[in-house]
C-alpha cells in the first residue's frame, strides 16, 4: 500500500469489516477516499499511507454503520406520549388522533431530531415509513445520513395528500426527485393489509417494479391482524400477499411476528426480507417474531427500532442486546441468535434487507464509507475478548464517538457536525407543548 493517498485514515482500532469470513484486525486501519473505503487491513499494510487527516482511534472498534430496516421517524414527537397500552387502542386512541394535526414542519423538525438521536447511537442508515416523507427526506439529507423513505399509504385519507390516487402520484414525484441521490431512496410503503385493500397493494407493487425500488409493509404483526386478515380473505396476511404478487425480493416485511411454517417457507421462497423490531413487539405485547425460523429458512433478517413512540428510542445498541435475548428466552436455547449474527442484522443484512449491499454493510473496498467508532475506554467494555460480543451485549449507543457516512465526518469526539442539536431539541419541545393542549 506505499504511497497511496487517502483522504481519512482510521488507525489504532478493532476492525470488524463484517465480511464472509468474519475476520478481525485486532490493530487494524481504515483508509477513506471521497466518498468510499479505499483500503482496510493491518496497520503494517498502511506503514507508507499518507492522508489528509489521521483520526486514532484509541484502541476502539471500528465497523460499518448500523442501519435501522423500519423507523417511523418523526414520531420521536411522541415518545412517550402514551405508554403501557395494546396496540389497537395505542393507535386508534392515541396515534392516529396525534398524526391527524401533523403537518410538514412537524414531520420535518421531528425527523431531525431522530437523526441527531440515531448518528448520536451509530445509525448511519434508516428506513422510514410516515407522512410527508419529503420534509422527512429533506431533514435526512441534511442531517447527512443514508435514508430509504416512503409516504405511508391507506385507502383512507391521509393528512398530506388526500384520496389515494394522490398518494401514488405523491410517492411517484418522490422517486423522479430523488433518484440518482447518493444517499436518499425512496420506496413505496402500503401501511398494511388491514388499512390498504387489494387494488391499493396491487398498484404500489406495480410502482415499485416501474421504479425498480424497494417496497415496504407492516406484516403480521400481531395474532388480531392475522385473525381480521383470515377472516376476510380466507388466508394468513403473508398467504394473501402472495396471492396478489406481492411477495417478492424487493419486498421488506416489517414485524412478521405471528407467522406459521407455511408464512415462513413463502417469506423464503420468495426471497422476500424482514424487518425485526424486538422491543416494539415486547412493548405492545405483539409476541416474538420467530426470528430464529426464518433465519434457518434462509430469509434476510434486518433489525429496526420501529417508531419511538413505541419503543421509545433509537438506539440499536439497544435492539441488538434485547433481540439476542428475547429469541434465547423465548426458544430455551442460549445458541440461537449469537452475537455475530444480531450484528450482521443490524448492519450487513439491514443493508441487504434494504437493497443497499452494494454499496454499505460492510467494510469493503469500493463500497461508499459509511463507518462508526466505538470508543472502547470505558469501565463496562473493559477488558474485551471478543468485540462482536461487546457490541451486542455491552456497549450503548453513547459509547459511538465519531461517525462517517458517504465519507464525511458526521460526528467527531461525540459532537454532531451537521446538525444544531440544541435548536433541533428546543423546536420538538414547542412542537410537544402544541401536541399536548
Ligand atoms: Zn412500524
Amino acid at each position: 500500500m506505499k504511497d497511496d493517498r487517502f483522504d481519512i485514515l482510521l488507525t489504532n482500532a478493532v476492525v470488524l469489516p463484517m465480511d464472509d469470513e468474519h475476520t478481525v484486525y485486532p490493530d487494524g486501519c481504515v483508509a477513506i477516499l471521497g466518498d468510499s473505503i479505499s483500503a482496510v487491513g493491518p496497520k503494517e499494510s498502511f506503514s507508507s499511507a499518507r492522508a489528509g487527516r489521521v483520526m486514532d482511534c484509541r484502541g476502539g472498534i471500528v465497523l460499518p454503520g448500523l442501519v435501522n430496516a423500519h423507523t417511523h421517524a418523526a414520531m420521536t414527537l411522541f415518545r412517550g406520549l402514551a405508554d403501557d397500552l395494546p396496540l389497537m387502542t395505542w393507535l386508534h386512541d392515541y396515534i392516529f388522533p396525534a398524526e391527524a394535526g401533523l403537518t410538514r414542519d412537524m414531520v420535518y423538525k421531528g425527523t431531525l431530531l431522530a437523526c441527531a438521536e440515531m448518528i448520536l447511537s451509530g445509525t448511519t442508515t434508516f428506513c422510514d415509513m410516515y407522512l410527508f416523507e419529503d420534509a422527512a427526506a429533506r431533514a435526512a439529507d441534511e442531517a447527512g445520513m443514508r435514508a430509504v423513505l416512503g409516504e405511508v399509504l391507506y385507502d383512507f385519507d391521509s393528512p398530506n395528500y388526500g384520496p389515494i390516487e394522490a398518494g401514488f402520484a405523491f410517492t411517484e414525484s418522490l422517486i423522479q426527485q430523488w433518484k440518482g441521490h447518493p444517499r436518499i431512496v425512496i420506496a413505496v410503503e402500503p401501511h398494511t393489509t388491514y388499512t390498504c385493500g387489494p387494488d391499493l397493494l396491487r398498484r404500489s407493487h406495480e410502482i415499485a417494479e416501474k421504479w425498480d425500488v424497494p417496497l415496504v409493509i407492516h406484516v403480521s404483526e400481531t395474532l388480531s391482524e392475522v385473525e381480521q386478515i383470515s377472516s376476510k380473505y380466507g388466508r394468513t396476511p403473508v398467504g394473501y400477499l402472495d396471492g396478489l404478487g406481492f411477495l417478492c425480493p424487493r419486498l421488506v416485511g416489517d414485524h412478521c411476528v405471528v407467522l406459521t411454517e407455511d408464512d415462513i417457507r413463502l417469506i423464503a421462497e420468495r426471497d422476500v426480507k424482514v424487518s425485526h423490531n424486538p422491543e416494539s413487539n415486547m412493548k405492545l405485547a405483539s409476541g416474538a417474531a420467530p426470528v430464529a425460523g426464518l433465519l434457518s429458512a434462509g430469509v434476510t433478517v434486518g433489525l429496526g427500532t420501529d417508531g419511538c413512540a413505541s419503543n421509545n428510542n433509537l438506539d440499536l445498541f439497544g435492539e441488538m442486546d434485547s433481540a439476542a435475548k428475547l429469541h434465547k428466552a423465548v426458544c430455551r436455547d442460549a445458541t440461537v441468535l449469537d452475537a455475530f449474527t444480531v450484528l450482521s442484522m443490524a448492519n450487513r443484512n439491514g443493508a441487504k434487507a434494504l437493497g443497499l449491499s452494494r454499496l454499505i454493510g460492510s467494510l469493503t473496498p469500493g463500497k461508499r464509507a459509511d463507518v462508526i467508532v466505538v470508543d472502547t475506554q470505558k469501565p463496562h467494555l473493559a477488558p474485551m475478548y471478543n468485540p462482536a460480543s461487546h457490541l451486542v451485549y455491552a456497549c450503548r449507543g453513547s459509547d459511538v464517538d465519531t461517525s462517517i457516512i458517504n465519507g464525511r465526518v458526521v460526528m467527531e469526539n461525540r459532537r454532531l457536525l451537521t446538525l444544531d442539536i440544541e435548536r433541533v431539541m428546543s423546536d420538538c419541545r414547542a412542537l410537544a407543548r402544541k401536541i399536548t393542549k
